[in-house]
């Protein structure tokens, strides 16, 4: 992708005098060599999880309907979404009803990433190359997520289909369910109902 459609398709969808969402600057990039994760509880017109891994200098994104399990016997789909700017990692509020994704925004979860996946030559695999691949493997260290996950694409398109599942490792717990039993920001503290509030 050149540097001129940076973004592109997010500031098509979006009305920045009517959204508080983050426009995002070129010069934003020079912090994208960190590796920092982001997952959101949007209740748009259907209730779901937004996961973003910061790859190549954007939030490289993927809508995950039922959220992210800690199970690993559990698969869940997760729909490739445009890129969005760096700064959309800490963007919790309410997105106005009538514009392209209408709904409050939550940061359910924050932290940073690592991915130690080699090739055959034992060579370190890039993120943007696993992208590319549509096999990403990578380790969370977040304040409700840990540990390994992988993303796997099952269909290319216009919406890209993939699977995000827990790796079995120590951080695995198939009784956890962390959607629906730790329901506040990981920034705030609130919950869904008091960002609605506070934010309207
Ligand atoms: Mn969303």
């Amino acid at each position: 992708m050149s540097q001129k459609d940076f973004l592109k398709t997010y500031r098509e969808k979006r009305h920045f005098d009517l959204s508080s969402e983050p426009f995002g600057n070129e010069s934003d990039k020079k912090d994208g060599n960190k590796q920092v994760f982001v997952i959101q509880k949007h209740a748009a017109s259907t209730l779901h999880y937004d996961f973003r891994l910061l790859i190549d200098g954007v939030l490289k994104s993927w809508a995950i309907p039922k959220g992210p399990s800690t199970d690993p016997k559990i698969k869940r789909l997760a729909i490739r979404t445009e890129d969005h700017p760096i700064k959309y990692v800490d963007f919790e509020g309410v997105i106005p009803q009538d514009q392209y994704g209408g709904g409050t925004v939550m940061v359910w979860d924050v932290g940073s990433y690592t991915t130690d996946k080699t090739n055959d030559n034992g060579k370190a695999i890039s993120m943007q190359k696993q992208l590319e691949n549509g096999h990403c493997t990578f380790q969370l260290k977040g304040k409700k997520l840990q540990g390994g996950y992988v993303l796997l694409r099952t269909d290319r398109g216009e919406n890209e289909k993939w699977l995000l599942k827990k790796i079995k490792d120590e951080q695995a717990d198939a009784r956890r369910k962390p959607t629906h039993t730790e329901n506040k920001s990981v920034l705030t503290g609130r919950t869904m109902k008091q960002i609605t509030k506070e934010e309207t």
